[in-house]
């Protein structure tokens, strides 16, 4: 299908163009044209847009040297707001961040009854929207993540395993009606990417796995800058064709190798933290062997020259990405310089309300 692109359509793309430049660095009005290619008159005229209406200021740069210091564009934080909702199998923590990645408030909830937790959660987001006297212009949509799979782009929690009250509930179309605004459904993993991106240390990265391992392992995939939606369930690829039945319906899934609770079983270790502790070289080998199965597979498909890892595994992570590196260096074809990063451990609700953000700013 071929997408025709009107010139309203341009021009708001323009604008949120030079606003994500903002958001990310300083910028004066003629990087930003040399930056985006855009004339300075153009840019000139989103920015004075920008200023009118409170979005961006400008101030004069810390650079020193020969000359006039020039002036720069700032994100004012109070200027755009998202509302994040994370759901757990036991709870749902609801709240508001700024642009900055602040959060500005944030409440628990019941999950269960589902009925009834919908109903406090459209009523904690209103009293939160009062308390802190939030313009609702200001609030750019409402971003939710569940336990997986979901279905990102119908909005809906498919069938996770342990969460059946919560089946098939299209949460999307439920509180759009509810609270008139748009909502943004991912998984956990692909909002902790999102975060990354946004506010940790995956800024400079565009190709990137970022891999939870805890009691299960869940997986975002960011690619050429764009998070990958309804497409990332690593934890569910087998490592052995004959291996482990799983509830999935595949055999020898890496969670049922690799998972902490499958990795200690048998073992005198009660969590991951004492492994690490007791410095337990041969099960730290035989996780990162198990890991890097996996993730050599992902990067011979993708080619990530990154992976986060997050979850119960980044306890003083230093011995499993050493391990976990050495076996990337002679197992993958497509690149041998793929680096492991310990990822930043970002609250639900901050990876729940990114997905906003990344809606309003990779607009097409
Ligand atoms: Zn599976």
């Amino acid at each position: 299908m071929i997408n025709a692109t009107n010139a309203n359509t341009m021009k708001e793309k323009n604008r949120r163009l030079v606003l994500d430049l903002i958001r990310k660095n300083e910028y004066s009005r003629a990087d930003l044209a040399k930056e985006t290619s855009l004339t300075k008159a153009a840019v000139s005229i989103i920015v004075d847009d920008l200023i009118k209406t409170g979005v961006v200021s400008e101030f004069k740069s810390a650079e020193t040297g020969i000359g006039r210091r020039p002036l720069c564009l700032k994100l004012n934080p109070d200027s755009m707001y998202a509302v994040g909702i994370n759901i757990t199998r036991s709870s749902a923590e609801v709240g508001i961040i700024d642009i900055s990645g602040r959060i500005v408030c944030k409440n628990k909830v019941d999950v269960y009854p589902k009925k009834e937790a919908l109903k406090q959660i459209v009523e904690c987001i209103a009293s939160m929207v009062k308390e802190n006297a939030i313009d609702t212009e200001r609030i750019y949509g409402i971003g939710v993540t569940a336990p997986g799979p979901v279905d990102s782009l119908n909005t809906t929690i498919l069938n996770p395993t342990n969460f059946d009250e919560w089946h098939y509930e299209n949460i999307g179309l439920r509180l759009k009606k509810a609270l008139k605004t748009e909502v943004y459904l991912e998984n956990v993993s692909g909002g902790l990417a999102l975060c990354e991106k946004y506010f940790g240390i995956a800024k400079e990265l565009n190709d990137f796995l970022l891999l939870i391992v805890s009691d299960g392992i869940g997986s975002g995939i960011m690619s050429s800058g764009k998070l990958l939606r309804n497409a990332t369930e690593l934890g569910h690829t087998s490592i052995a064709y004959d291996g482990i039945p799983c509830e999935c319906g595949n055999v020898g899934c890496i969670e049922k190798y690799a998972s902490i609770p499958a990795m200690l079983k048998g073992t005198k270790y009660a969590d991951w933290n004492a492994v690490i502790e007791a410095e337990d070289a041969e099960i730290i080998e035989k996780e990162a062997e198990y890991l890097s199965c996996a993730i050599v597979n992902a990067i011979n498909l993708f080619g990530f020259d990154s992976i986060i890892l997050e979850g119960e595994i980044n306890y003083r992570p230093q011995a499993i990405i050493d391990a976990i590196e050495k076996r990337l260096k002679n197992n993958t074809i497509t690149r041998t310089d793929t680096r492991i990063f310990s990822g930043s451990a970002f609250s639900g609700v901050l990876c729940a309300a990114v997905t906003v953000f990344d809606n309003y700013f990779k607009f097409e």
